[in-house]
């Protein structure tokens, strides 16, 4: 650290306010070269917490009126000084004022530096560091809720009752291990570790019970909706984005590429593809299309295979039921409307729901919406709760949860205490890692290397 950065904070586009960010040591003196307050008082003399008018100045010449906001460390959101100067958001002159403060001793900041120094302040934990981007980047708003809970600490309160649980029994273990003759040995109730371990567990089992729920809510789930041509996919994905979007047409094989989209339906955000149908073609371009179509469903995560139900199901249609056996999948027996030709029952086996219905009736969407909110089990979905946000604070969990496995195990076969405390204490390292009490910088630099700059 050390150096003084700076950034624009606000988006890549005009607005009617821009933020240009200074933090670190020399953010004072930077901010003075590049801001002359209107008043007699210069800025090095004011207190935090205040507000400056004045003008951003080159040399002799004004450029643009504004105000500076002054923080001064530790009361900043980085922990250090820091100066935001809010100008006219043009994006030309918002360039102009990032350069004029990196001429006057600032460097450019790196993409979510700023959150990355206020976790090396210890004003975040990592966690709630994580929360910041989880806030930005929300679709809807049980996605903003979690993530404000997160970043307020409900995961790492979570994650503390569990760490303290089994810093504790360490602690305790630790001792008997330097005096083993003494009343410790006695004092180790087994059965009391046995019951606080169970808990422990069953909380973290909780949190990763829950984590693909909350992934649907905040990050969307990859969604194939796969079916033969014109069994009515892009009139259902139309009307799961209430939009036109794609075109529909009733000519076989029309919907050839596959479009990316994202719906929010109820609290899940699918991010949807159409795409092409799934049979043998010869023409070339829908050719491309369906390779693309089965790729997209090999790495989806959740499957809408449409058919139409009017219509008795042909090989193809079985095909498809086949490709969606240990996916999470839904069979939907379109265009009720017409008739039923299909029973539930026979493509029931082949995925987790079937529901039928018509795209062309306005009441699918709720019936589609109940269905996922089921299926995905974001029906009940607490935003206040602790809620693991990405793959890494899931794999912590899970590598703490197999090390608390072993040590329920030591307990129940009665192994010695020290084959005990080895696996206590390596369930306290990713808990830590979680937290970043006790991390690498390698994982430090992964985790701000998603943010953007200015953040
Ligand atoms: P895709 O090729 O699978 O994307 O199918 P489309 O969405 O293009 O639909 C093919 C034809 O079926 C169009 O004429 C649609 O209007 C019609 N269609 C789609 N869904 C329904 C439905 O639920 N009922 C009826 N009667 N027609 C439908």
């Amino acid at each position: 650290m050390g150096q003084t950065i700076a950034a624009i904070a606000t988006p890549n586009a005009a607005g009617g306010i821009g933020i240009v960010r200074i933090s670190g040591p020399e953010a004072i003196s930077v901010g003075e070269k590049v801001f002359k307050p209107a008043g007699r008082t210069p800025l090095h003399e004011k207190a935090g917490y205040t507000v400056t008018f004045g003008n951003i100045v080159e040399g002799e010449e004004n450029r643009d009126q504004c105000i500076a906001v002054l923080f001064r460390a530790p009361k900043s959101y980085t922990g250090e000084d820091v100066v935001e100067l809010q100008c006219h958001g043009g994006l030309y002159l918002m360039q102009e004022i990032l350069r004029l403060c990196l001429a006057a001793g600032a460097t450019p900041a790196g993409p979510g530096e700023f959150t990355k120094r206020a976790f090396l302040n210890h004003k975040l934990d990592l966690s709630e560091a994580e929360s910041v981007m989880g806030l930005i980047s929300a679709h809807g708003a049980q996605a903003a809720n979690a993530a404000y809970h997160a970043l307020t600490g409900s995961l790492s309160a979570e994650i503390k009752t569990v760490t303290d649980v089994f810093i504790a029994a360490s602690a305790h273990m630790a001792a008997w291990a330097d005096y083993p003759d003494e009343i410790y040995e006695e004092e180790l109730d087994y059965d009391l570790l046995l019951k606080q371990f169970k808990e422990a567990r069953a909380k973290l089992q909780s949190l990763v019970e829950k984590f693909d729920a909350g992934q649907a809510i905040t990050e969307g789930i990859e969604t194939a909706i796969v079916g033969r041509p014109n069994v009515g996919k892009s009139t259902l994905m139309n009307r799961l984005l209430q939009k036109d979007r794609s075109i529909v047409t009733s000519i076989a094989g029309t919907t050839r590429d596959v479009i990316e989209e994202t719906a929010r339906i109820g609290n899940v955000v699918l991010r949807l593809s159409d795409t092409a149908g799934m049979h043998e073609s010869d023409d070339l371009v829908e050719s491309i299309g369906i390779q693309m179509a089965q790729d997209k469903l090999e790495h989806s995560d959740l499957v809408l295979a449409v058919f139409d139900g009017s219509d008795p199901l042909n090989d193809e249609d079985l095909s498809i039921l086949k490709a969606c056996e240990g996916k999470t999948s839904v069979a939907i027996l379109n265009k009720s409307d017409l008739g039923s030709a299909v029973e539930l029952d026979t493509v029931s086996p082949y995925v987790s729901r079937a529901i039928e219905l018509s795209a062309k009736d306005p009441d699918c969407y709720d019936k589609l919406k109940d269905l996922l909110e089921a299926l995905l089990g974001t029906a009940d979905f607490d935003p206040s709760a602790a809620m693991l946000a990405n793959e890494r604070q899931l794999s912590c969990v899970q590598q703490a949860m197999t090390c608390i496995d072993e040590a329920i195990f030591a307990i129940e076969s009665g192994l010695t205490m020290d084959a005990i405390n080895v696996s206590v204490d390596a369930a306290i390292q990713p808990l830590l890692e979680l937290t970043g009490e006790r991390v690498s910088d390698t994982v430090i630099e992964q985790v701000f290397a998603t943010f953007c700059v200015g953040k």
